[in-house]
């Protein structure tokens, strides 16, 4: 659940600071990986992020769930950035778990309750996976999950 909830936080932190959409990611309890649209990136690119994320985690965001019609869903554009538009078209209900203020995707996770509950999280690896695409691996400091 904290590991889940992480991974949310780091796709918002990407998104509001580099513009970049996620296009794919894994995880296991207390490790997880998501990798990002995005071109160049810098020397210092890991630590930012690390830097950032820790310091939205303790703001104690609370995670919330919602349920949306799909037709409202498909207008939502953190939504829309996070591909709801991929759900089967007979799911009519969207569940939606929104870190009010930081990210929001349709999801069926289960998540902590606010970010504080997270920890601290480091960016142990950036890589490339090609020209647009950015691999980040993160690890939560204790794994217990
Ligand atoms: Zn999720």
């Amino acid at each position: 659940m904290r590991t889940h909830t992480a991974l949310h936080a780091l796709s918002g932190v990407v998104y509001r600071d580099w513009g970049a959409k996620v296009t794919g990611g894994n995880m296991e309890p207390g490790v997880a990986r998501m990798d990002f649209e995005l071109e160049g990136i810098s020397q210092e690119f890991g630590r930012q992020v690390e830097e950032i994320l820790n310091r939205e985690l303790v703001r104690g965001y609370p995670t919330e769930i919602v349920y949306l019609a799909r037709e409202q869903a498909l207008t939502d554009p953190d939504l829309i950035r996070t591909k709801v538009n991929l759900i089967p078209e007979w799911v009519e209900e969207i569940r939606v778990v929104d870190i009010v203020g930081l990210d929001r995707q349709a999801d069926g996770g289960t998540h902590v309750r606010s970010t504080l509950e997270v920890g601290r999280v480091r960016v142990a690896k950036t890589e490339s996976k090609g020209r647009a695409n950015k691999r980040i691996r993160i690890e939560l400091d204790d794994a217990v999950d």
